[in-house]
């Protein structure tokens, strides 16, 4: 199913906040080798390797790069994939679609809708039997966790 692409990305609140605008310098020092990688490169980390694909903690994902939440706990569910599964975004504006056929197949890519970075790519049809029958199949590496009941370990 294609959706045409939408020209006006007025809507998306968080695209005109300053801070999320960095360049490509910006990104090298602030994020570490891996994350860069990922969220900026589009590259994909290993499965069953990153933070949160067995996490079951209640929270609110937020992105990786620029902290806007993306994803809540509320929609994680067990793919078995080996990256953390979500059958929807917390909210469809804080994300936007690319089509990608890099691979010779057409995947659709996810990205951050505030700092454009990188999350992983959306399936459908799988059968999992989610209310969206969507997997969001993002790398751990481009989400943080941020624990809804207290925050008991904060290390920051
Ligand atoms: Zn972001």
């Amino acid at each position: 199913m294609s959706t045409p692409e939408k020209a006006d990305n007025t809507n998306t609140v968080g695209a005109e906040n300053p801070s999320a605008v960095r360049d490509d310098e910006d990104w090298r020092r602030e994020l570490t080798p891996e994350e860069y990688r990922v969220l900026r490169q589009a590259g994909t980390e290993r499965p069953y390797t990153g933070e949160y694909w067995d996490t079951h903690t209640a929270g609110v994902y937020h992105c990786r790069a620029c902290g806007a939440e993306l994803f809540t706990s509320n929609e994680k569910f067990d793919s078995h994939c080996g990256w953390p599964s979500f059958w929807a975004p917390l909210a469809e504006e804080r994300v936007r679609y690319i089509h990608d056929r890099t691979l010779g197949m057409e995947r659709i890519e996810v990205r951050c809708s505030n700092c454009d970075s990188h999350l992983g790519h959306v399936f459908e049809g799988e059968g999992y039997g989610t209310p969206t029958d969507q997997r969001y199949c993002i790398n751990s590496i481009s989400l943080k966790l941020v624990p809804a009941e207290g925050t008991a370990g904060a290390d920051s």
